[in-house]
C-alpha cells in the first residue's frame, strides 16, 4: 500500500529530541524522506537508526540554525538534489532563561531571538523558492500559548514566538495565488527537555509525550490541508 507521504522531502529543525525527533519519525513512517537538522549528532543518528530499522529514509544535517550561511548552504544543496521542498517543520526553539524583562542577560537575548525567530526567518529565505516549486509545499512552526497571550517572565521565548507568528502570517499572506500554505502549531505543554526546564517542579508523567502531537502535524503538513496563515492550538483544533 503507498504511504501518505511516498515521495515527499521533508525538512524538520530540531529533530535531535523532543517534538522535532518525534515528527521527524513519523513523517518518514508516512513516506517522507525525511532532512533532520540539529546540532547534537548522537540524537540525529539515533533517529536515522529508527527511521530505517522502520523502512524510511532520512539525511542528516547536522549544523547549528544560529548560523544563517549554513542554512543557505542547505537550501542549495537541497535545491541540486530534489529541486523542491515539499514540507517544512521549523520546530527548534531555545527557551532561555524565565526572569523579569529588567533583568533578561543580552546575551541569552540574543541567542533566543536568533534560534527561535531569525533562524526561522533565515529558513524562509532560503526555502521560499524550494516550497513554491512543490505541487504542495507546506511549512508548519512550533509556537507557545506566551507568543499571543503575555505572561510575566517569559521574557525573550515569549517576544521570539510572538514575532515568529507574526512573520509566519505575514509570510502566508504573501503566498496567495500559489499552492503553498504556511501555519503554526501550538504543542501545548508536552514531555520534553524544554517543558522540564520551564516547569522544574512538575511530574513530567503527568504530560504527553511528543508522540501526541504527530498526528496534528502529519494533518497540517498534508498536501489535504488547506487552511494558511493560522495559529492553531493542537489540544483543541487539529487533534
Ligand atoms: P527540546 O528542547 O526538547 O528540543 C529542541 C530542539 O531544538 C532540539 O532538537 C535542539 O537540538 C534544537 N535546537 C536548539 N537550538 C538549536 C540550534 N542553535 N541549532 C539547531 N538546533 C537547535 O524542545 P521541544 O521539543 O519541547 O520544543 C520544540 C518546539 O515546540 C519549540 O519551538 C518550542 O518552543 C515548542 N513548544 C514546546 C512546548 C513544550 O511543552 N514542550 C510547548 C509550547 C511550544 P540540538 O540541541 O541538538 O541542537
Amino acid at each position: 500500500m503507498t504511504k501518505p507521504l511516498e515521495g515527499r522531502i521533508a525538512l524538520v529543525t530540531g529533530a535531535s529530541r523532543g517534538i522535532g525527533y518525534a515528527a521527524a519519525k513519523a513523517l518518514a513512517a508516512d513516506g517522507a524522506h525525511v532532512i533532520a537538522v540539529a546540532r547534537t549528532v548522537g540524537g540525529l543518528e539515533e533517529l536515522d537508526d529508527e527511521i530505517h530499522a522502520a523502512g524510511g529514509s532520512a539525511t542528516l544535517a547536522p549544523l547549528d540554525l544560529r548560523e544563517g550561511e549554513l542554512i543557505d548552504r542547505l537550501g542549495g544543496a537541497v535545491a541540486e538534489r530534489w529541486g523542491r521542498l515539499d514540507i517544512l517543520v521549523g520546530n527548534a526553539g531555545i527557551l532561555g532563561e524565565l526572569s523579569p524583562m529588567g533583568h533578561q542577560s543580552p546575551q541569552e537575548w540574543d541567542k533566543v531571538l536568533a534560534v527561535n525567530l531569525t533562524a526561522n526567518w533565515r529558513l524562509i529565505r532560503s526555502f521560499d523558492t524550494l516550497l513554491r516549486a512543490s505541487d504542495a509545499g507546506r511549512a508548519l512552526f512550533l509556537t507557545s500559548t506566551v507568543g499571543h497571550r503575555a505572561r510575566a517572565y517569559w521574557g525573550a521565548y515569549a517576544v521570539s514566538k510572538a514575532g515568529l507568528e507574526m512573520m509566519v502570517r505575514t509570510y502566508a499572506d504573501e503566498l496567495g495565488g500559489t499552492a503553498v500554505r504556511v501555519n503554526l502549531l501550538n504543542p501545548g505543554a508536552t514531555r520534553t527537555a524544554m517543558r522540564a526546564q520551564a516547569m522544574p517542579g512538575e511530574d513530567p508523567a503527568t504530560l504527553p509525550a511528543p508522540d501526541a502531537i504527530c498526528p496534528a502535524i502529519l494533518r497540517m503538513v498534508s498536501p489535504a490541508w488547506q487552511s494558511t496563515g493560522e495559529v492553531l492550538n493542537v489540544r483543541d483544533r487539529v487533534a
